[in-house]
């Protein structure tokens, strides 16, 4: 018999950034910068029951996408449903909110419905660049609204080179950062230039960052930083460097449904339905096992997201 399927989710799996988007009953921000196609949680456990290796869904961090800008609803009402009794998904969420008007009260009662953190994303909108001191108060004023709330993160989306800037001010945040999509750092399929990938600006402080224990690094949305689709096999490069350095500081993430990129909206209106991308999963499932290894694929997909999330 074959242990567990190598393209398959462990038991005790968090997928640590998936969205779900129902217009219908809860329309989108008329200030977004585009307009995804439904994707709803049904079809969220369906596709996370597709890539376990149990009978059910995986553990799930569902994160507030930026069409539905700063109203949390959609992704509340997902956390209340998965939070019930009769389901036996344990879910998270990550919010994003107008950090300047944003009451105690709103973010303690975020915290009562599962919400563990803020979302500062840079990279949705094709309008995407900000300086290093704006960047700097922005997580600054963010980290002080949350410091009261027990396990709260931040959640930055933002380009690798980055890091290099932040690395002091990082340094000094009591609040834990996750850095979405590989931390923006890219393969070489990105960037033809790039000779060593490694050598690339903003990695070595992002690993800095994460052995000291500032930063988790979400392995994720591989389709934003290669274009080496199906496999995104550039990347093994620099995730197995990760995994060589800092694997009690990554997590698995599918970043179910997939959605879009921002230098694709730059013509398009923006209520013009935007369909999904088609990723297969299961085959960047087993890639990034094989990538790892056994014992920090287990970290990245359990161990490290409970600590964080449990
Ligand atoms: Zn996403």
């Amino acid at each position: 018999m074959p242990s567990p399927a190598a393209d398959a989710l462990p038991r005790g799996t968090w997928d640590t950034h998936v969205h779900v988007f129902e217009p219908t009953s809860h329309p989108y921000s008329s200030t977004r910068s585009y307009s995804p196609v439904e994707a709803p949680l049904t079809a969220l456990l369906n596709f996370s029951n597709s890539i376990s290796s149990t009978d059910s869904p995986t553990n799930l961090v569902i994160v507030q996408p930026s069409p539905y800008g700063t109203d949390n609803s959609c992704l509340v009402d997902a956390l209340d449903d998965l939070n019930s009794n009769t389901s036996n998904v344990n879910a998270r969420g990550i919010a994003v909110v107008d950090i300047s008007s944003a009451t105690k009260d709103t973010l303690q009662e975020l915290h009562r419905r599962g919400v563990r953190g803020l979302r500062i994303n840079l990279e949705s909108s094709a309008n995407n660049d900000f300086t290093v001191e704006r960047l700097e108060s922005m997580i600054a004023e963010s980290a002080a609204a949350i410091s009261f709330l027990p396990g709260w993160v931040l959640q930055l989306y933002i380009k690798g080179h980055y890091w290099d800037a932040l690395l002091p001010f990082i340094m000094s945040l009591r609040v834990p950062i996750i850095a979405d999509h590989l931390g923006g750092i890219v393969g070489s399929s990105k960037n033809s230039g790039l000779t060593d990938p490694l050598a690339q600006p903003g990695y070595t402080s992002l690993i800095h960052l994460a052995k000291a224990g500032h930063v988790y690094i979400k392995v994720s949305g591989l389709y934003r930083v290669s274009n080496k689709a199906p496999g995104f096999e550039d990347l093994q490069v620099i995730v197995h460097d990760l995994a060589r350095q800092v694997p009690d500081q990554l997590l698995y993430a599918s970043d179910w449904p997939h959605t879009g990129e921002a230098k694709d909206r730059i013509s398009r209106p923006h209520d013009a339905p935007e369909r999904f991308r088609e990723i297969d999963d299961r085959l960047v499932i087993s890639n990034l096992r094989a990538w790892v290894g056994e014992s920090t694929w287990q970290k990245m997909c359990i161990d490290n997201p409970v600590r964080l999330f449990l």
